[in-house]
């Protein structure tokens, strides 16, 4: 099933925003929006009575590198790159987040890089702010693994001082049992060593940490949706209103015209790639059976829209393609 907003959707999309306390004309014209989401930071869209925004963080553009795909060659990434239209001069890996009015609560799903990963990256609070959002008024922060580029905004640069310390943190119980094992840190690869320490510095001494496991409601019409592989606890989370449907996928796949379109490529970043692929393809399956919108951290901006079956892999059409 293809996802077109109809003409309701966008009148409703419209009194959504007038219920977020936004002025202005919304940006739902599918023609324009791929040119202005990136420029403006945010993309507004609704799934039944639930107000969704995508807010833009910002790319790194990661050298390439011979290992990044351990089953697939460099000359194969780059063609998949310039087939995606993308440049094959690096990886373009951008961050978006995702911003949720739901029954009287603001939830946001992950906290961006927090402007400590690459220098083009590090805008989400700005483009929240441009979006209307206070990120003060956030009451949920939903976290789908502990990656640097998912947590980093929930801390201070220097003090690791809380960004949202008036939020309820909810985080994957089994992602958070790995990453605070104390033995974790030296059975650590060296480049991961800092992150696990830090977060070890940080989690287990906020008070506002609450710990999910399998399926379970988070918020109204938000259930978190384990999908490992990724990490040992990567969750995805569901949300629902009606007969419509979300997934926020988080990292169940990377760029897009690499691992969307070749749903077996493993990048070096998932720490189980047998079971993250399977779940990839489980996952991916899923919104196609269910005609729901997905969204997914790297997928680009506007990071929400459909995927459909293309021979051995998947297309994803963001909103406004
Ligand atoms: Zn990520």
């Amino acid at each position: 099933m293809t996802y077109t907003p109809n003409r309701r959707e966008v009148i409703l999309s419209a009194t959504g925003a007038a219920a977020l306390g936004l002025a202005g004309t919304l940006t739902f014209l599918p023609s324009a929006l791929a040119d202005t989401a990136r420029e403006q930071g945010y993309h507004k869209y609704k799934i039944g009575d639930i107000e969704c925004v995508s807010l833009y963080d910002g790319i790194w553009k990661k050298k390439h590198a011979d290992n990044f795909i351990r089953n697939a060659t460099l000359e194969q990434t780059k063609a998949a790159l310039k087939a995606g239209g993308l440049s094959d001069e690096y990886i373009p890996i951008e961050f978006a987040q995702t911003f949720i009015k739901t029954g009287g609560k603001t939830v946001l799903i992950d906290a961006g890089t927090g402007g400590q990963l690459a220098p083009t990256a590090g805008m989400m609070m700005k483009h929240m702010a441009a979006a209307g959002l206070d990120g003060a008024s956030v009451d949920t922060v939903l976290i789908s693994h502990f990656h640097p580029d998912h947590i980093f905004g929930l801390m201070a640069k220097d003090t690791n001082a809380q960004v949202f310390p008036n939020a309820e943190i909810i985080v994957p119980e089994t992602e958070y049992k790995f990453w605070t094992d104390p033995a974790l840190i030296e059975k650590l690869p060296d480049n991961r060593k800092g992150l696990g320490k830090r977060i070890q510095a940080t989690f287990p001494n906020w008070k506002n940490v609450t710990q999910v496991s399998g399926e379970k409601d988070v918020a109204p019409g938000i259930r978190s949706l384990p999908a490992f592989g990724h990490t040992p606890g990567h969750t995805a989370y569901h949300i629902s209103s009606g007969d419509k449907q979300l997934i926020v996928a988080g990292d169940i796949a990377n760029v897009p015209a690499l691992f969307v379109v070749n749903p077996t490529w493993q990048a070096v970043f998932d720490s189980d790639p047998e079971t993250a692929t399977k779940n990839r393809i489980a996952l991916f399956d899923r919104v196609i059976a269910d005609g729901a919108v997905v969204a997914g951290y790297h997928f680009g901006f506007p990071n929400a829209g459909t995927v459909t079956k293309d021979g051995n892999g998947y297309v994803f059409a963001p909103f406004g393609a």
